[in-house]
């Protein structure tokens, strides 16, 4: 159907495309959302239809292409439902918003180019909200999918949109121009981002261009030549009218500006119809000028021309920091820090991070004023209230006059401070214990004091793990396998040491299959901490086994040994177990054979005796049959992979034929799923690879790092040629020398073979080498090429300095230096 046939009003109703999240839910619940059922690459909506229809979602637009006829068969019971069919749900969506966006005659800012664009948008709309009500775009929302929901929620209050697109192939501008309509047009810079999508950097630029194809203004800077020479030759073709703002620092452009260096921070002067403006702001790099200058220039067009509101607004721009950050805090608190961003999306993203942590904890929201959300107090506290109710908020700490006013709009558990520093001397915060604590604040709140007040000190050496790069390995090698084969999850060894329960619970979020654990203990710590999903443990013995049953954990059976101990546990403890009959079963086993790993598991010779055994004991169902590669990661070995996975699959069956049913099959681990995709079979065991690294080495570039090891500059000093360093004075200055001292050592898990110039720290910029012996809690680095100051960060690895590089430098593997990273190192999660 085409869209013209839509009976829905885009103001009534919100859109949903990820069943687990509901991103705008500024409306009244559920009835009023429809779900846009998308088919991607590695996640097919349609399967969620009926999930959501028991959450009261009643419209749903779905796609012919993916209507089997199950699920024909599935959404002919769901008569009080609403369905559309059509050929793409995403061009559906698309085009909705774009007469959605229609109907509204506001300024709209679109804001493109390779870099700077949730900066340029964030900072505009710090700058202009005291003047206009503003819908921007959450986050980075600039996709082809995320323009249109950024775009959706727009209404008659709102006085001015600011939304960012990106593009990474050509023909994607042509939608988001449509959706976004932008009036004023910001095109940032242009670099090399995307590069591979496009045959050059001018077929990108000119893509980019065609957002401003119906634009009156545009905003750029003229230095960028790729920029401005297509700007001439394409755009101004199309839209000969549209009104040039290039500006550059050549004295004698059209739109000079000036920077002017000053203490901590940089003047920006310009001349802006007729009259001198000069404003300082509290940034020197070259990119956060740029930046500024850009919002300059956009709120000049807009009308925000005083020169003192423009120099006190100016003033307090800070960086702007898209992280969501989770932390161990005190009393055994987990605290989710997002101190930087206050608008209603922004709160529903951080929402839905809170509720995906460990659900047994009691959830806790420390909440400011909502400053720049672009809505009326009356309807934005009513707006949170639903949200709060909805995500099962435990308990609402308010802060601020405007959020306590609304007090009886909310229906969970609150309490209400006017001020920060009221909050603060309640001692409220203090008798916090074991909750998940989400502080988001306006910045004039300052909630790095609340923040400060819970985190735990002495975090100098912190491992940092981007959530965002395990969730983009995650869906490559998903995307490897397609749709057909279950994944399976390795987070033994605390989840290769990045933390096992936040892993866990981010893998459950996304619905992996299974999770693999070495011992039960690890799964008895997952299931503390919420995690549902089925558990496979690898290592069980006799001692765990009561564990396996109250905790539901899978044990492997590699032996007749450790069957027989299975078989005469659940047979000898019968009364405990017929208690436990009601509420718990017996957990299926996993089998694993030995096809030439020669580590754990059963012999081909083994399987008939087996198989008989199994079949003789009711007890025992078998979820999966299993076995590993020896050599996987490397070429040489891929005969010898191709005979084990050949011994597998004569053994499975050989099982299968004896049992009666089939369990799932799995061989491939991370290198195997890259290198051997052909025998992906049932199941894959995916590990290393989750965490950015990518073993095989034939397809590096499509993992991105997961774990920055960092910490902090100790102490400077200047030394000179012919002096020594550290223990036994094998640090020898061969010349003078500015040496640095971080707080980190091998009992951190920065092994000790990366002493005496082996290893290489990051500091500012720049790679220095260790100094002498690493020692058990210090290292020191050569840092006469650096810029640095104490208590500057250095980092140990991660994104510039390779894990495998280091691996290689000392002659062991990724794996031991990821599960080396001592306990004592704090980790700390984040979004961007
Ligand atoms: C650890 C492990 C894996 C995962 O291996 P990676 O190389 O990290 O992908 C798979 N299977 C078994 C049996 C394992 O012990």
């Amino acid at each position: 159907m085409t869209i013209q046939e839509f009976d829905i009003n885009t103001s009534d109703v919100y859109p949903v495309t990820d069943s687990r999240q509901i991103l705008s839910p500024t409306r009244n619940g559920a009835a009023d959302a429809v779900f846009f059922a998308i088919q991607g690459e590695h996640h097919d909506g349609h399967r969620f239809i009926s999930e959501l229809y028991a959450k009261n979602v009643r419209q749903f637009v779905v796609e012919t292409a993916a209507l089997t006829p199950d699920l024909r068969h599935e959404l002919a019971q769901l008569t009080d439902a609403h369905i559309w069919e059509v050929g793409s749900s995403l061009k559906t969506l698309q085009e909705l918003a774009a007469r959605h966006r229609g109907q509204f005659d506001i300024p709209v800012v679109g804001i493109t180019g390779s870099n700077g664009k949730t900066i340029v948008k964030e900072w505009l709309a710090q700058v202009l909200s005291p003047d206009f009500l503003i819908q921007k775009s959450p986050k980075s929302y600039n996709s082809q999918l995320g323009v249109p929901l950024s775009v959706w929620p727009l209404n008659e209050e709102h006085t001015l949109g600011i939304f960012e697109a990106g593009i990474s192939k050509p023909d994607e501008m042509q939608a988001l121009q449509s959706i976004i309509q932008p009036t004023i047009g910001i095109f940032t810079n242009i670099g090399s981002a995307h590069d591979e999508g496009f045959r050059s950097c001018k077929q990108k630029v000119a893509e980019k261009l065609r957002l401003f194809r119906k634009s009156d203004t545009l905003i750029y800077r003229k230095s960028y030549a790729e920029i401005d020479e297509e700007i001439y030759l394409l755009l101004k073709a199309v839209n000969p009218t549209i009104r040039l703002i290039g500006w550059s620092t050549e004295p004698t452009a059209e739109m000079p500006i000036l920077f002017t260096n000053q203490t901590s921070g940089t003047k920006i002067s310009l001349r802006w119809e007729g009259s001198a403006y000069s404003v300082w702001v509290p940034f020197s790099d070259p990119a956060s000028l740029e930046n500024a200058t850009h919002v300059l220039l956009a709120s000049l067009v807009l009308g925000v021309t005083r020169p003192a509101v423009l120099q006190e607004r100016f003033a307090r721009l800070r960086p702007v920091s898209m992280r969501l950050e989770l932390k161990e805090g005190i009393h055994r608190n987990l605290l989710i820090d997002d101190t930087y961003n206050n608008d209603l999306a922004g709160l529903s993203i951080a929402l839905n991070f809170l509720n995906q942590q460990d659900s047994r904890r009691q959830k806790v929201l420390v909440l400011s004023d909502l400053l720049e959300t672009g809505m009326k107090p009356a309807e934005l506290y009513p707006a949170i209230a639903s949200m709060l109710a909805e995500k099962e908020v435990g308990q609402l700490v308010g802060v601020g006059p405007e959020i306590s006013q609304y007090q009886a709009v909310f229906t969970v558990p609150t309490r209400f401070y006017s001020a920060t520093e009221e909050l603060l001397q309640s001692g409220y915060l203090n008798d916090l214990s074991d909750s998940v604590i989400l502080v988001k604040g306006a910045r004039r709140f300052s909630f790095e004091t609340v923040v400060n007040r819970f985190v735990q000190k002495s975090n100098r050496t912190v491992l940092e793990i981007n959530l965002d790069a395990l969730t983009h390995n995650l869906n490559f090698y998903r995307n490897k396998i397609g749709p057909k084969t279950r994944i399976m999850v390795m987070v033994k060894a605390f989840a290769y040491g990045s933390g096992s329960a936040e892993v866990a619970s981010l893998l459950q979020f996304h619905r992996v299959d299974y999770l693999a654990v070495a011992y039960a203990d690890e799964g008895v710590a997952l299931r503390q901490n919420g995690i549902k999903l089925p558990i496979m443990v690898m290592n069980p013995a006799l001692q765990s086994f009561r564990q396996l049953i109250d905790y539901q954990l899978e044990p492997e059976i590699y032996s007749f040994g450790i069957l027989d101990e299975w078989m005469r546990f659940l047979k000898t403890e019968p009364d405990q177990n017929a208690n436990r009959e009601a509420v718990f079963s017996i957990p299926p086993i996993h089998i694993k054979l030995d096809t030439g790993m020669h580590r754990l598991g059963f012999l081909p010779d083994e399987i008939t005796r087996l198989g008989e055994l199994l079949t003789s004991n009711p007890n025992l169902r078998v979820a999966t049959v299993f076995s590993h590669l020896a050599g996987s990661d490397e070429a040489e070995h891929t005969p010898f992979s191709h005979e084990q996975y050949r011994q597998f699959v004569d053994g499975a069956a050989q099982l299968e034929a004896t049992l009666g049913y089939a369990p799932l099959r799995h061989l491939l681990n991370s290198a195997g799923i890259v290198r051997l995709p052909e025998f992906k079979l049932d199941m894959v065991r995916l590990g290393i690879g989750l965490y950015g690294v990518e073993v095989s080495r034939l397809e590096p570039q499509q993992v991105q790092t997961v774990g920055t090891l960092k910490t902090v500059i100790s102490q400077i000093k200047a030394l000179k040629a012919g002096e020594t360093v550290g223990y036994s004075r094998r640090g020898v200055l061969t010349q003078d020398a500015r040496i640095a001292t971080l707080a980190i050592g091998y009992a951190d898990g920065y092994d000790r073979r990366l002493g005496n110039g082996v290893g290489q720290v990051w500091v500012n910029g720049v790679l220095c080498p260790t100094v002498g012996s690493i020692c058990m809690d210090m290292t020191m680095i050569d840092i006469t090429n650096a810029q640095a100051e104490e208590g500057d960060e250095a980092i140990l690895f991660g994104q510039p300095v390779s894990l495998t590089d280091l691996a290689d430098r000392i002659g062991t593997i990724p794996y031991e230096i990821l599960t080396g990273v001592s306990e004592r190192v704090k980790r700390v999660f984040y979004r961007e």
